[in-house]
């Protein structure tokens, strides 16, 4: 069993891990820049060590301080959280150098699914719907428009390397394809080093569904269930919930089977989700696969009531899968607003500063995964999400009765937060009916008035 585990991350996810640990036995070892000696994560670890000053690439992604550190404190594993390091195969690769375990896949299954173009390959092989596309990357313009013209109007350009939304560009046309293809290109070069692309065809209102999967080092694994992240504001997630109100229990099964043949075909090990997108008939294709704990694991937790933090802990330690498939059950319904520090009147801008005042919302059905409290000042250098709010109940309507109770009472002062926005689409009709589709929030925002949720 692992003995001591480093945190290669922060924020509430830094949190969400010491916490894992803490009912194994696990000893932890937070790492943190000076922006954050504040965070509750660098308080709550056994030990902390400062790896840097505040913007990330002199922290957080310094992967030789994070080894450093880690050598130091005699650990002997990393937890990469998500984003930073998390899948950054080379990361992993010199942790497996210095015999360190590296909490997630193999570095094959890191590059391979890191890669989306390749991932879409890997589908492909597996015998997984993928959408039609291009053949792997293209990087000639005029080519690019023949395939395009191929899959027909509209398709979506896509970089190899992407990620939380970027790198992305819709063309609807001929004459805009020249113009979405090169800022794709460009927009993916200044994001990730990497300007690679491949072609999508569009799908106009899809679903954005995900499977949940678990595998142990002996080929063993299991999937649980979906979550539906179709509200999302500019490809990026912004509420989660399971099960999914619009897929059938058919679908529902065949899109978990698939999953986990996907996983089974690459040895996967540790937890990972495969994300598809759905049209109106319920088909449903394989757009990317994660090979990390996503933010919003939690909503699974609920309804299956599986620690799946403690899992991968469990996997990297090189013990069998605590469950079986026929022990994964769906108990209840949950779901999750993204709280972040950010202002909806003004765009959505980022939002730090210091809170003046902080009252977590409580009860039956909430929990509240969070790094912050009253009289924290929230650094500008990081992601501006500050905490989830999970609700969960019996049924769909009890858990989002209780998320708008919850949003209602959750009161942080000196800051803006997108509270009220969220709590505006979870009273929305057309959301509540279960008929949000990618393009809800978009379509939310022309006929909501503003003052409804600024
Ligand atoms: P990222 O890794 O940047 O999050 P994804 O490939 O996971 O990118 O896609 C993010 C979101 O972009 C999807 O949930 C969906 O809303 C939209 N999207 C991606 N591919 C397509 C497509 N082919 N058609 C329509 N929407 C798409």
């Amino acid at each position: 069993m692992i003995k001591k585990v480093l945190i290669a991350n922060r924020g509430e996810i830094a949190l969400r891990i010491v916490r894992a640990c803490n009912e194994l036995g696990i000893k932890t070892l937070a790492v943190y820049s000076e922006a954050d000696v504040q965070s509750l994560h660098v308080q709550l670890a056994d030990e902390a060590i400062c790896i840097g000053p505040a913007v990330s690439n002199q922290s957080y992604l310094k992967s030789d301080r994070i080894i450093a550190a880690a050598e130091i404190a005699d650990v002997d594993a990393i937890h990469p959280g998500y984003g930073f390091l998390a899948e950054n195969a080379e990361f992993a690769e010199q942790c497996a150098d210095c015999k360190i375990k590296f909490i997630g896949p193999s570095t094959d299954a890191i590059i391979n699914f890191g890669d989306k173009a390749k991932a879409r390959d890997m589908a492909v092989k597996a015998k997984v719907p993928v959408i039609p596309g291009s053949d792997g990357v293209i990087d000639n313009e005029k080519e690019a428009l023949k395939v395009a013209k191929e899959i027909g109007f509209p398709v979506i350009i896509k970089a190899v390397a992407g990620g939380g939304g970027k790198g992305m560009r819709t063309a609807h046309n001929a004459v805009a394809f020249a113009k979405e293809f090169n800022s794709a290109r460009n927009e993916a070069e200044k994001a990730f080093g990497n300007g690679a692309v491949y072609l999508e065809k569009f799908l106009e209102a899809p679903r954005h569904i995900e499977i949940q999967v678990l595998g142990d080092q002996f080929g063993n694994v299991i999937h649980l269930g979906e979550r539906d992240c179709s509200v999302q504001r500019r490809h990026q997630k912004l509420i989660e919930e399971a099960p999914s109100p619009f897929i059938s229990d058919e679908t529902r099964k065949k899109m978990g089977r698939d999953a986990v043949k996907l996983a089974k075909s690459v040895n996967y090990e540790g937890a990972g989700t495969i994300e598809f997108l759905v049209d109106s008939k319920q088909n449903y294709y394989f757009i990317e696969m994660n090979t990390r704990i996503q933010v919003e694991h939690g909503v699974t937790e609920e309804v299956t009531g599986v620690d799946l933090v403690k899992e991968q802990l469990l996997i990297a330690s090189g013990q069998k899968l605590s469950y079986e498939q026929k022990d994964i059950k769906f108990i209840r319904h949950a779901i999750e607003c993204r709280v972040c520090a950010e202002d909806p009147a003004r765009n959505f801008a980022p939002c730090p500063g210091e809170i003046s005042l902080y009252y977590p919302p409580g009860g039956h059905g909430v929990r509240i995964d969070s790094h912050v409290y009253g009289g924290y000042t929230i650094p500008p250098h990081y992601d501006s999400m500050i905490s989830k709010v999970i609700t969960f109940g019996r049924n769909r309507e009890l858990a989002l009765d209780r998320m708008d109770r919850a949003l209602k009472e959750y009161l942080i002062r000196g800051i803006n937060t997108n509270i009220s926005f969220s709590r505006a689409i979870i009273k929305d009709p057309t959301f509540r009916s279960g008929s949000a589709t990618t393009k809800y929030i978009e379509e939310f925002m022309k006929r909501a008035p503003k003052n409804l949720y600024t």
